[in-house]
């Protein structure tokens, strides 16, 4: 934090004697920043330590205090600093806002949870009735409102479950069904999800043998025939939901692999309940259940637009089976995530659907009226001093969580690329793209509520 070594350390709130550069301030003016204990006894910096913690409140404190020692505030400023310093929760997690264009970014987070959500994790954060039943007073199943909730929307899944994310549902699926026995699956499947996140490793790495069938490009319901027999646990079809191949290729429905004798496990990845219009090629649950998938794995926070979570849907014996498999514990999901599923399931449109069907017009209207404002400021034109910003037409993207390939006509505000930084790091960090030498602020990604805040943050990063 400090870049010498100095906070923290007993007795020196003063930091270290000047190295005597000609930029360094001057002796006196270290000398009189105000020591911690003194600054800890602000009513305001005592209140937010009994709200934030501590660590917190000390961490803007030595902040507050460095600006002191660089000359960057006057001494007498450093409590307010300090003040201004203190972040809103005691969690280093900070809201940004998603400018990006891509809807599904694994690095904020994936799906942004909806009002409805957020309140229902709110309400769920302290006792809840997750596993009691406050008329009988005796012991429920756990998250029954919220299965009930995913299975109202998929009903022809026989059962469903939850655990913690797609790639658990995978753990749980060949653990149950395959442990010591085979996965026949494709060969043009064996996918990377991200991060060097191989299904291949995932599956292998709970004892179950991978029985390779086809080609990269090609492989047809025989090859899967050939190869099933009494080592067979089950028959995996993996969605490439990050890549796309195209060409002379070939792969197997569900539907002609159904018949074989054994389970027919389907990751469809993005978690779509039914088809979606605009991404006719992504596959959804009810689908390839309907072809005779005897399982089908996705999570929660793809193209669902829930909380994080993996979801199992099938067969109501096989879902059994693996809901009451020992590892199910181990994977299983919290009170939490439970209230956010069931209030994405039966709430209002997510946010990643508003954002998947948001007008392309819409947007270009939203765009040009910002960038009409921030154009403006703080005078009247780039070339008077004002920002210079213009509203452009923008290609937005599903990301990581499906529809490789599927773009999505949007607009952006357009900003000298130093704007990227200054926006990432600003008091609302705001994530843009860079493209063209450009820092684009993509306003599919961004719900239409947040647009005064993107335009502060964009003044505030001008300014800076
Ligand atoms: C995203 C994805 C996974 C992994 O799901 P997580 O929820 O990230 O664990 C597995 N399979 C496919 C096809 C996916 O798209």
């Amino acid at each position: 934090m400090d870049p010498r070594g100095t906070a923290g350390q007993p007795g020196t709130d003063r930091g270290p004697q000047p190295a005597s550069g000609p930029a360094g301030p001057a002796p006196d003016v270290r000398r009189r920043v105000p020591r911690t204990d003194a600054l800890l006894r602000d009513p305001r910096l005592a209140e937010a330590a009994g709200r934030l913690g501590a660590p917190v409140v000390k961490a803007a404190v030595r902040q507050a205090q460095e600006g002191a020692r660089t000359g960057r505030i006057p001494p007498q400023a450093v409590a307010d600093e300090a003040v201004a310093l203190l972040p809103d929760t005691s969690c280093g997690l900070r809201a940004v806002i998603n400018a990006t264009g891509v809807l599904l970014h694994t690095n904020l987070g994936r799906a942004p949870l909806s009002a409805a959500a957020r309140r229902a994790v709110a309400e769920a954060a302290g006792p809840t009735d997750v596993e009691l039943d406050l008329v009988t007073g005796v012991r429920a199943r756990r998250g029954r409102t919220a299965l009930r909730a995913l299975h109202d929307r998929v009903p022809d899944a026989g059962g469903v479950h939850v655990v913690n994310n797609g790639a658990a549902a995978l753990v749980l699926a060949a653990t149950a069904l395959a442990a010591g026995r085979e996965i026949v699956i494709s060969r043009g499947e064996m996918v990377e999800i991200g991060d060097g996140f191989r299904l291949p490793d995932l599956l292998a790495a709970t004892g179950a043998r991978l029985r390779e069938v086809g080609t990269t490009n090609r492989t047809t319901a025989e090859d899967y025939a050939a190869a099933i027999g009494p080592e067979t646990g089950f028959v995996l079809k993996v969605h490439p939901s990050n890549f796309r191949i195209t060409g002379f290729t070939r792969a197997a429905d569900v539907g002609d692999l159904a018949g074989l004798g054994v389970p027919v496990v389907v990751d469809i990845g993005s978690g779509l309940p039914a088809p979606h219009p605009l991404l006719p090629e992504e596959p959804d649950a009810t689908t390839q259940l309907r072809a005779g998938a005897s399982l089908v794995t996705a999570s929660g926070d793809k193209l669902l637009g829930g909380p994080q979570c993996g979801l199992l849907l099938g067969e109501a014996g096989l879902v059994r089976t693996l809901a009451r498999h020992p590892l199910a514990r181990a994977l299983r999901v919290d009170k939490l995530t439970l209230a956010a599923l069931e209030a994405t399931l039966t709430g209002p449109p997510t946010p990643t659907a508003e954002a998947l069907t948001a007008d392309p017009a819409a947007l270009r209207v939203r765009a040009d009226r910002l960038a009409a404002a921030l154009g403006a400021f703080p005078a009247a034109s780039p070339s008077e001093g004002g920002i210079d910003v213009r509203a452009v037409e923008s290609v937005a993207t599903v990301g990581g969580g499906g529809a490789p390939g599927v773009t999505l006509p949007s607009a952006a505000l357009s900003l000298p690329e130093p704007f990227a930084a200054a926006l990432r790091t600003g008091l609302i960090p705001v994530v843009g793209r860079l493209a063209g030498g450009r820092c684009l602020l993509d306003l599919r990604t961004v719900p239409p509520e947040d647009d005064a805040r993107l335009a502060e943050a964009v003044r505030a990063a001008a300014g800076g």
